[in-house]
């Protein structure tokens, strides 16, 4: 992995510095509600997976959560496997790569799914919302929502990574693992 593994105690650290709003969104929910839809879970999970959470650590942090929920017992029987599966090491035993922009913004969540592309799925109420969580000052916010207005997400996204970080993107935003290591090249060098 490019920036090394990385470990379940740093993962709250970094979604608040370093993950796009999507996966942000997600990982927020999961530690909310101790569990996530399929969707969810495919998007969240293969995100962290491309970040360099190794596999037993992801299911320990998945079973951390959905046993709060479910059971532990359930989380061995029901959600394991998916998560195995996305590592490769069930089922075809292919090894699936985490989900660009494209894929999540053209995706269509249902009432009661969090995954998808927050700049094209969230209310503008709430997005603005979610963005002050962020940090993204009054000035940029109006940017973010203009580029929003024009379904111009990926650029949102891009304006939000430039608020955030105080540094340009040229490169602009395309897949939410670039986002992130693009932060941390920048927080990091
Ligand atoms: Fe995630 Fe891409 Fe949407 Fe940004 S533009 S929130 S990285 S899907």
């Amino acid at each position: 992995k490019e920036f090394g593994e990385i470990s379940i105690k740093d993962l709250d650290q970094l979604a608040r510095s370093s993950f796009p709003l999507c996966m942000r969104h997600l990982f927020d929910k999961l530690r909310e509600d101790h569990h996530l839809k399929h969707g969810g879970r495919m998007q969240l999970g293969l995100f962290l997976k491309g970040v360099g959470l190794r596999m037993e650590d992801a299911l320990a942090f998945w079973k951390a959560e959905f046993s709060q929920k479910v059971g532990a017992e359930r989380f061995d029987k029901e959600y394991a496997y998916s998560i195995r599966h996305n590592y490769g090491k069930e089922g075809k035993r292919t090894d699936y790569t985490p989900y660009s922009c494209q894929k999540i913004i053209s995706s269509t969540p249902g009432v009661g799914d969090h995954h998808g592309c927050p700049y094209r799925h969230f209310s503008e109420e709430n997005l603005r919302a979610a963005l002050g969580r962020m940090g993204v000052g009054s000035r940029a916010m109006e940017d973010v929502v203009d580029k929003v207005r024009n379904r111009h997400y990926q650029l949102a996204c891009t304006l939000t990574f430039e608020a955030v970080h105080s540094s340009s993107c040229d490169a602009g935003i395309n897949h939410p693992n670039q986002y992130f290591s693009d932060s941390h090249k920048i927080l990091q060098p």
